[in-house]
């Protein structure tokens, strides 16, 4: 066969010269270690110049450029405009913060470029141990089976695969057109908004998730669960599944999670707890009462990338019964027949446990991470944080212009700035101002949300980087801009 001359047998995408990307390698791990180490230095957030933002609308480039120069467009105009989650004063939404063994482990696993999928290779073999060891802390039994997932998202919609499949394991082949009468899932109207996607995803419709009302402190009624479910049952419906959920967004509010696991049972339906972050002191003995039934889930969710710190992506989930976990997931293609011997044995391929087939060596990072600090630095830093989150709820309570607006029982503060006069509207829109001016003036980054119509800063402490005196400047600054706010606008 005739060969196109221009065809080169070395052309590979591998650099030419191995030197030069070494060095650039190495000014790349100096400059991240010094990008982590400096962080409290930076303002918590900095907003991205138009020039920085107008560098990402660039036409497709066809021609190679030296990857010190790619490298260079990332430092000038990437970085320094990031989300600043690594800053001691970052508390939105619920972020973890990463540490630097994390981020060397993603480039030691994005070196391997493992597919963590099927074969017989080490990774698989390490994400069996994390499994084991997620097992462990969140009291589940050796039997029980599980599958890290990109986030708690992916691991309540494959939660919920499962429950489905559990009700019935003729939708899998059949859809749910087979089912006679609707499936109806229950949980709290404080229930993340990904359940509901969730819900949407498994075919049974999100309408079909009935939002029950919390108690005062955002708990969900177990009356009016017990009501609908006999509701549902009298309208032909078919109640099959219950999700618990272990720390809401919006407060951190732990439901009755060992009376729903009992009405679950009752009602034989699949009981799933969303434990995103709020699970996470279950490794805490000073929690076995609080967190009591997380244990009793037939399946349960949680992130190692907020309140573990782990480096993003990288989360959890684990069902009590291994087998209908595989049941729900397994199939027997040609292509992915695991044989006696060769790379094609070794453990069963992951592909039976999830959606994904091709996956990556997440379950690097959390082996290393929980190799280098071990549970008790773990028990360590959740135990501060949740001191943290008493310590800024005692400032906000301590101070007459400043209102705090839900219980604290985990880690999440929501608070406004009141100094009286004002009605809810304008406090509201008081509030969103001075959110705004905390993040422009690179302060502080908390998040905020609505409760019972409220307009609340919000605080979800899942940083290892944050001190007592970062509450203090938070307060104080949140104090100063609201006496600016409302000098410039004399409510009516
Ligand atoms: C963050 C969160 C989720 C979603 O988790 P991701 O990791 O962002 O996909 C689900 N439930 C709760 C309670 C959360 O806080």
């Amino acid at each position: 066969m005739k060969r196109e001359p221009e065809l080169l047998e070395d052309e590979t995408l591998d650099p030419a010269d191995w030197a030069s990307i070494k060095e650039l390698g190495h000014r790349m791990l100096d400059d991240m270690f010094e990008h982590l180490q400096s962080s409290r230095q930076r303002p918590a957030w900095k907003k991205p110049t138009p020039f920085a933002v107008d560098s990402m609308q660039q036409p497709l480039p066809y021609t190679p450029q030296e990857a010190a120069t790619v490298y260079e467009h990332f430092f000038t105009q990437i970085l320094p405009f990031n989300t600043e989650n690594a800053h001691p004063r970052f508390w939105s939404w619920v972020q973890g913060g990463g540490t630097p063994l994390g981020m060397l482990a993603d480039m030691l696993a994005s070196g391997m470029n493992t597919n963590v999928s099927i074969g017989d290779h080490m990774p698989m073999y390490v994400e069996k141990q994390v499994i084991e060891w997620s097992k462990e802390m969140m009291g589940f039994p050796a039997a029980a089976g599980g599958i890290l997932l990109s986030g708690a998202s992916l691991a309540n919609i494959t939660a919920l695969l499962v429950a489905r499949h559990h009700f019935n394991d003729t939708i899998r082949k059949k859809g749910m057109q087979s089912v006679t009468g609707q499936l109806i899932i229950y949980g709290s109207a404080e229930t993340h908004n990904c359940v509901l996607k969730g819900v949407e995803v498994i075919g049974v419709g999100s309408d079909n998730f009935r939002r029950i009302p919390v108690d005062d402190q955002y708990r969900i009624r177990l009356d009016l669960l017990r009501q609908q479910i006999k509701a549902d049952r009298e309208a032909g419906h078919q109640p099959f599944c219950i999700v618990g959920n272990a720390g809401t967004v919006n407060t951190g509010s732990i439901d009755p999670l060992e009376e729903l696991a009992a009405i679950a049972k009752e009602e034989g339906c699949w009981y799933h707890i969303d434990g995103a972050f709020g699970a996470i002191p279950k490794i805490l003995p000073e929690f076995a009462d609080r967190l009591k039934g997380v244990e009793l889930a037939d399946s349960l969710s949680f992130d190692y990338h907020k309140w573990l710190y782990v480096n993003y992506e990288v989360a959890c989930v684990l069902i009590r019964d291994a087998a209908i976990h595989r049941d729900a997931f397994a199939t027997s293609v040609n292509y992915l027949v695991q044989h006696e011997r060769g790379l094609s044995g070794g453990p069963d391929p992951m592909s039976n446990y999830g959606m994904e087939l091709s996956r990556g060596f997440k379950a690097l990072k959390v082996w290393m991470s929980i190799k280098e600090h071990g549970i008790e630095r773990y028990q360590y830093m959740v135990r501060k944080n949740l001191r943290q989150a008493q310590y800024l709820a005692g400032l906000v309570q301590a101070s007459p212009s400043l209102e705090l607006l839900a219980p604290v029982p985990l880690n999440i503060v929501c608070f406004r700035y009141n100094p009286g006069g004002c009605n809810d509207e304008q406090l509201n829109s008081i509030n969103k101002e001075i959110l705004m001016r905390l993040h422009e003036q690179g302060i502080a980054a908390p998040s905020y949300t609505l409760l019972n119509g409220k307009y609340a800063i919000r605080a979800a402490i899942t940083n290892h980087r944050s001190r007592l005196d970062d509450f203090d400047t938070l307060v104080e600054a949140t104090l100063r801009i609201g006496r600016e706010v409302t000098a410039q606008k004399t409510p009516t």
